[in-house]
């Protein structure tokens, strides 16, 4: 399977396997995870993620880490093509998620957009952080 890209308006609520969608108004991308598994992803992006548009196939820059789904995915994708990593431990899904705060706080400079990142941002995290303890 390869990703294409497909610069949406908004995430479809019903995603396609093999489709990466970005949606720049939103400061959003969304896919499903390459697993298989059905997992919706959803990436900040340009704040935690870089979506590159290559020939119509998707590049995702850095690594994409499945944190909040059974299958603890974590991958690269590369025009396209999925190139699997290691699994994070426990421990580096939490230092990621704690560079994530850090670079939000970080990124107050910009008010016109604050809330609505922070907003989202917590959200993220919030749901991260419980499938983190429910296990
Ligand atoms: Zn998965």
């Amino acid at each position: 399977m390869k990703y294409r890209y497909l610069l949406v308006d908004r995430i479809p609520a019903k995603m396609q396997e093999g489709v990466v969608y970005h949606t720049e108004e939103y400061e959003l991308a969304g896919l499903l995870c390459a697993c298989g598994c059905g997992h919706r992803i959803t990436l900040l992006v340009p704040d935690s993620h870089q979506v590159r548009d290559e020939g119509g196939y998707a590049t995702i820059r850095p690594s994409v880490g499945v944190f909040d789904a059974p299958c603890k995915s974590h991958y690269v994708i590369s025009a396209g093509n999925v190139q699997w990593l290691p699994a994070f431990t426990s421990a580096q899904a939490a230092n990621i998620m704690h560079a994530q705060i850090a670079r939000h706080v970080a990124a107050d400079a910009r008010p016109a957009t604050w809330w609505k990142k922070a907003k989202a941002a917590v959200l993220s995290l919030l749901s991260k952080l419980r499938s983190l303890f429910a296990r």
